[in-house]
């Protein structure tokens, strides 16, 4: 967005970031484990308390443009507060700059009317609601979205959406669903087959069929996957977004941004795994006088884990800066890369973590295991790692083709 504030000093932005990890720290960290087992609804409360102590503090919405009422900062300055954030599983909740939200607010705020942006932004950018994208199925290969079979049909001034999605994150709960559907399916550009539609989670045909298990967890409310059922669900035709066949355009906007936040939330979950894992290490004896932390293989997992987090927190924020500069097209293979890199590096370093930690390691008496459940997906969703490693390897590999 045009207002992201490139022009706030570096005093400010390390003054931003030490106010919103205090507040992680102090506020969420002591509470977050036990809200995560109540029942969503139960948790609300807190949560919605919480949000409005953000607000007095001025941390609304750090991703939104500042005329949007949020706090203007640009992707770098975002990436670094998401890794705070993401050190505790409801900071960007609580923040409200949470996926998939965070990414529909983007959306509406460049293509959305006056009357979308009344209607479907505002309560979401106040907090007042949620919303989903749903746009994966479960009968075609969700890592080529040209395969989509969803279509909504133009009829009298209504869209008629048909077809089965799943993994739509956070629908429980939501208020409306951003779906992506074929609405010219014979167009020769079959980029410009589909497109994405506001369709409010109380339109007739809308069915949630379940909440997906996820490793034997179905979750709840926001923290759910969910199946959903179009069935003859009618909208009508001013609830496209942007133009007609522009959903996957409009999808690639907010791509590379949507990368950063979730990569760098990744590390701040490393960062809490990490010193997780060195404060039990530091206090768990294994025979009189010697603790694990005297193991060197124990120190190995310490010293290369740390590595790994620096080296994914500086590959990142140089994207982030890449993007602010010279904009996400000229980053394209480089965003691919963090995508790979920061999932595999999230997945070692909570696995260490874990296995440091021993039984109480796979114990739900730790954020370890809810991370490591709903985290291994970091190498799927936005893209299988295998999809990116194999479009950075084509782009490397022009420059030697003859
Ligand atoms: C936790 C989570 C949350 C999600 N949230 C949402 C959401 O909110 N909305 C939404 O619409 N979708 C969501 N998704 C779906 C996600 O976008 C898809 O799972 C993803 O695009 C992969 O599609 P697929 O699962 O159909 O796997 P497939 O496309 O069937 O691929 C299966 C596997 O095949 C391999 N593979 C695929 N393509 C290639 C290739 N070209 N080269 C080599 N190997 C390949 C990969 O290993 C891949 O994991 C979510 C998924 C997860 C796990």
């Amino acid at each position: 967005m045009s207002n992201h504030s490139e022009s706030l000093s570096q005093q400010v932005i390390f003054d931003i970031l030490e106010k919103i990890k205090n507040f992680v720290e102090v506020r969420l960290f002591p509470i977050d484990h036990a809200l995560l087992k109540m029942k969503w609804e139960d948790a609300l409360p807190k949560l919605n308390a919480l949000r409005e102590e953000v607000k007095v503090q001025g941390l609304w919405c750090p991703q939104v443009p500042v005329s949007y009422g949020g706090m203007g900062l640009n992707t770098k300055q975002f990436g670094m507060v998401s890794e705070i954030l993401g050190m505790s599983p409801i900071g960007h909740y609580v923040f409200n700059c949470q996926a998939p939200d965070a990414g529909n607010m983007e959306i509406l705020m460049e293509f959305g009317t006056a009357q979308q942006k009344e209607k479907f932004l505002k309560p979401l950018l106040e907090g007042k609601i949620r919303s989903c994208f749903s746009m994966t199925e479960p009968n075609n290969a969700g890592s080529n979205p040209l395969l989509m079979s969803t279509t909504a049909i133009r009829e009298n001034g209504e869209y008629t959406i048909n077809g089965d999605k799943w993994f739509t994150s956070s629908a429980d709960g939501a208020s409306f669903a951003i779906v992506m559907a074929l609405t010219d399916e014979s167009n020769p550009n079959p980029y410009q087959r589909a497109s994405q539609i506001i369709v409010p989670m109380n339109t007739n045909g809308l069915n949630i069929v379940r909440n997906i298990p996820i490793m034997g967890d179905e979750g709840y409310g926001y923290f759910s996957h969910s199946e959903i059922r179009y069935k003859n669900c009618k909208v009508i035709v001013d609830n496209i977004l942007g133009s007609e066949g522009a959903g996957f355009a409009i999808a690639q906007t907010r791509l590379g941004p949507g990368r950063i936040h979730h990569c760098m939330r990744w590390i701040g979950i490393c960062e809490r795994a990490f010193s997780m894992m060195c404060t039990y290490v530091s206090k768990r004896t294994i025979s009189p006088g010697l603790m694990l932390s005297d193991k060197q293989t124990i120190q190995n997992w310490i010293a290369e884990s740390r590595a790994d987090i620096y080296a994914a927190r500086l590959m990142v924020l140089d994207v982030a800066d890449k993007i602010d500069t010279f904009g996400q097209n000229k980053a394209k293979i480089e965003i691919s890369m963090i995508k790979y890199f920061v999932a595999n590096v999230l997945n070692k370093v909570l696995d260490r973590a874990i296995q440091a930690h021993g039984a109480l390691g796979i114990t739900d008496d730790t954020l370890l295991s809810w991370w490591f459940r709903h985290e291994r997906g970091a190498r799927i969703y936005d893209g299988p790692d295998e999809v990116h490693k194999s479009r950075v390897a084509k782009e490397i590999l022009k420059g030697f083709q003859s």
